[in-house]
């Protein structure tokens, strides 16, 4: 409890956080500083895809810490390169620029998008086509594109504002545009709206929108991006290209780190004073990922959230059927969310009390976003620990 209230002294309350305070993890299990044991099923937030304490990913990066941490992007440095090229090759894309977290690499597309159309036509009041209950992050740029009006409201002004349309909605995207818009942003699988994934006709059909309109489609994989649903990019299930990814959380495993990566399309659109990061792409960040891409292989991970996530949705819709104050289940692969009749938080408190860690999406839902390498018996424990919780928590 010392530790709660110093930190309430010193750090920004800009959380209401669980009083919960996390020393170390193993595998798919946390343990808090009472030594008490908890079942992981949010990953830090969809990002400790490999679980806590794996040998290889720690080794790659104490190796790195030994040999140098930091040059800046004045010089070139190896995991940089090594990393930039296990990206290229797994998503087919063209270019990398690495940054320290998901907003930064959707601001870096964005201003892909924006330089896109300004090389075409010399104006500045160029905007976008977002999407309703989309989450792109926190910084003023991101914020602008991202549909919830209760993150807005005070940061951005109405004027600064994307234009925003109904996700799955494609003749509402396409009412919107205009000779202004230079781009259209949207997440695979929307993760913080409340895991909703997107309808392959309405992929297909912002492809063939930007396409006509010669604009930059953005796809936001920060959450559902590096596995999670069940092949490396989302995008890769649709069989829909975007012109710009913006990738992070999984991305590093645990270490800050995200990547906006362009195709050929948008790969010459920014060129040297365009933009730059101190800290981007520098070698441990780039050690960890480039370890990541190893081991995603060597455990054929992606395959295993194949397996695992369809045993998570069997188990899940189970509960539907058994629960009345379930609503529906939805998701793909290891990002799942459950809707409830109402509000999720009764359940989470009591969830974590009994040893399981999982996180909402909205104030109905429960989402499900645990390390990739979890097996079926912790679905099942995760599955008995939720049941007691609900049942508790509704009494
Ligand atoms: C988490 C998230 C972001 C923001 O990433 P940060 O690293 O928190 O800045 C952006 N887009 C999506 C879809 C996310 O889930």
């Amino acid at each position: 409890m010392d530790y709660i209230n110093q930190a309430e002294q010193v750090i920004m309350k800009t959380y209401n956080r669980f009083p919960v305070v996390f020393k170390k993890g193993k595998g798919v299990y946390l343990y808090d500083t009472d030594g008490k044991k908890y079942l992981d099923f949010a990953a830090g937030i969809a990002v400790f895809a490999l679980g806590y304490g794996n040998e290889g990913y720690n080794q790659a990066l104490k190796n790195q810490i030994d040999k140098i941490i930091h040059t800046s992007n004045l010089y070139y440095n190896i995991p940089a390169i090594e990393a930039a090229t296990k990206i290229v090759n797994a998503s087919g894309m063209d270019k990398v620029f690495f940054t320290n977290s998901g907003t930064e690499a959707i601001e870096g597309a964005l201003k892909v998008a924006r330089k896109y159309a300004y090389l075409k036509q010399e104006r500045e009041d160029y905007e976008f086509i977002a999407m309703y209950h989309s989450f792109h992050g926190r910084s003023q740029g991101a914020l602008s594109v991202t549909g919830n009006e209760k993150y807005q409201k005070g940061f951005v002004p109405e004027g600064c504002r994307a234009v925003f349309a109904r996700f799955n909605d494609l003749e509402d995207v396409k009412s919107k545009l205009n000779e202004k818009t230079c781009g259209i942003i949207c997440e695979v699988v929307q993760g913080e709206g409340g895991i909703y994934p997107a309808e392959k006709e309405f992929l297909t059909g912002l492809r063939k929108l930007c396409d006509e309109k010669d604009i930059v489609l953005i796809f936001d994989e920060v959450q559902c991006g590096m596995g999670r649903c069940g092949s490396l990019f989302a995008h890769d299930l649709y069989g829909v290209k975007p012109d710009v990814l913006a990738l992070a959380k999984a991305l590093g495993c645990g270490v800050p780190v995200g990547a906006f990566v362009t195709s050929e399309k948008t790969s010459q659109t920014l060129v040297p004073g365009d933009h730059g990061t101190t800290y981007g792409g520098n070698p441990l960040a780039c050690a960890a990922v480039s370890k990541v891409f190893d081991l995603y292989e060597e455990l054929n991970l992606v395959e295993h959230v194949r397996e695992i996530g369809a045993y998570l949705k069997e188990q899940l819709e189970n509960l539907v059927n058994e629960y009345t104050c379930m609503k529906e289940r939805r998701g793909i692969g290891l990002m799942q969310g459950l809707e409830f009749t109402g509000p999720v938080s009764p359940v989470i408190n009591k969830a974590l009390e009994k040893g399981l860690v999982i996180i909402s999406a909205g104030t109905n839902i429960i989402r499900f976003v645990p390390p990739l390498v979890i097996e079926k018996e912790h679905v099942d424990e995760m599955i008995s620990i939720l049941k007691t919780a609900v049942e508790e928590a509704f009494v």
